[in-house]
């Protein structure tokens, strides 16, 4: 059993590793020795993180006619957060090691050490404190005095910027009921006991949509949503067996919540959430509507009636869910000449979409080659490689980053201006014309 975990725990240490080699992912201000929490995504990473948000964008906003976008700023009016009520109930349950001074969350005691009463990092029983209410928002001041009065807070969640927004966006676009408003952003939340690698960070991005029905439709928005969100990350080849969903029971519900399922993912490190569907019921818009003093309700001219709307809420983290995918994706295969590491990403996420690399570094290949990178250059990020080393060498490095293609340019090419396309998963060669390279890997991305 033991072993099993290890096994499981190297695996995120391979993936981890992975990140940092081939510019993923890194740790944040590392030559200062880091900042606990906070990572920082690398050339490659950026590219894959963008794909994950224009994956989930395109889905909800362009591909459909009932869901707008939205983009609210990150610092917003204190009473926001007093309306919303993460002032007040925003806490975690903190406990401290009165041996080790360490510090963690009461409910993660028991998981991290398998006892509710054991130090999970000095392992010494009895030691840990009664636990205390810790608000998990970040505080800044706007202005140049550092004064309650100027007190504002980095937003813990996308959320309220929608709330806040829903007559402006539903009065500009005319828009009628039920329709939603997605938004992409960063949020910040002072985790007491952060870790996983980008799973659990103080600085990390959502992505969320608020929808917004008639009461009388809750249950079925609801069952329609979580359809859809688990059906997204099927579409992008997530295996079905590691999803499952967590209802949340009445003692997890948070306190603006009638029902809330989690979609978690089974991680190197075991089940976890990634994103959570939530009935929100009319507590956003009729508690704003209460502190603003606004009215927010909607008169709704077919039905001739007016309410304060519910709110079917879909919320994922960007970074959390780019971990599942990576995770998803990783293997380690035995090939004829070894083991190969490949991320079998879809090839909507993939980071660089094909890599063109010359036989030889003599003209006039490269000059070829060159001509062939421009050509596929429109696809996405591309790569051009004609460092040393077998082509066998420079196929596995792209396998590595999840390269979907590698166009070879061999002196072949020169006579009959084809080029050798070698597939990523099947690891399969044909030869394609130079001519019809771009639209052909074009069908072949989308497909
Ligand atoms: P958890 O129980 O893991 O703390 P939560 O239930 O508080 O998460 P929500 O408030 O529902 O999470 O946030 C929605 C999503 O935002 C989560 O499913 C997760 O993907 C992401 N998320 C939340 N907190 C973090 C974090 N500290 N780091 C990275 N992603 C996060």
């Amino acid at each position: 059993m033991e072993k099993a975990v290890n096994k499981e725990s190297d695996r995120m240490q391979d993936i981890i590793s992975l990140c940092k080699r081939r510019g993923f992912i890194f740790p944040s201000s590392e030559i200062y020795g880091g900042l606990n929490a906070v990572f920082d995504y690398g050339p490659l990473g950026v590219e894959f993180k963008n794909n994950v948000k224009r994956a989930w964008w395109d889905t909800l906003t362009r591909m459909r006619d009932d869901v707008v976008g939205l983009d609210a700023g990150i610092l917003m009016a204190r009473r926001v957060w007093q309306a919303s009520g993460h002032e007040e109930v925003f806490t975690d349950p903190l406990v401290d090691c009165t041996n080790c001074k360490s510090r963690f969350r009461a409910d993660h005691v028991a998981e991290m050490s398998g006892d509710p009463d054991v130090c999970p990092n000095c392992g010494m029983r009895g030691t840990l404190t009664e636990p205390r209410k810790f608000n998990l928002m970040f505080k800044t001041y706007m202005g140049p005095v550092e004064e309650d009065a100027g007190l504002v807070y980095l937003r813990p969640e996308t959320a309220q910027g929608i709330y806040v927004n829903f007559q402006n966006v539903q009065q500009s676009m005319r828009k009628r009921l039920p329709f939603g408003i997605a938004q992409i952003g960063k949020a910040f939340r002072n985790e007491i006991s952060p870790g996983n690698f980008i799973f659990r960070t103080r600085e990390f991005e959502q992505m969320e949509m608020q929808f917004f029905i008639d009461p009388t439709s809750e249950e079925r928005w609801f069952e329609y949503w979580r359809e859809q969100r688990w059906n997204w990350y099927l579409g992008l080849g997530m295996k079905a067996e590691h999803l499952r969903w967590h209802p949340h029971g009445p003692d997890e519900l948070a306190h603006y919540a009638r029902a809330a399922m989690d979609i978690e993912y089974e991680f190197p490190i075991g089940w976890k959430e990634i994103e959570g569907i939530h009935d929100r019921t009319d507590y956003d818009l009729k508690r704003h509507a209460e502190y603003s003093g606004k009215d927010l309700s909607y008169y709704d001219d077919a039905e001739k009636k007016s309410y304060i709307p519910f709110i079917i809420e879909t919320s994922v983290g960007a970074d959390r869910s780019t971990l599942a995918f990576l995770c998803d994706a990783y293997d380690e295969e035995e090939v004829s000449d070894g083991t190969r590491v490949v991320l079998h990403l879809h090839k909507r996420l993939a980071p660089v979409k094909v890599a063109v690399m010359p036989l030889s570094k003599k003209e006039p290949l490269v000059e070829l080659a060159h001509k062939v990178h421009d050509e596929v250059r429109p696809l996405g990020l591309t790569q051009y490689d004609e460092t040393g080393g077998s082509i066998g060498k420079r196929y596995r490095r792209q396998d590595e980053i999840g390269t979907p293609y590698c166009g070879t340019v061999d002196f072949e090419s020169l006579e009959d201006q084809q080029v050798t396309i070698r597939e990523r998963d099947s690891m399969a060669q044909r030869r394609v014309p130079i001519a019809e390279l771009r639209a052909t890997l074009a069908a072949d991305l989308l497909g």
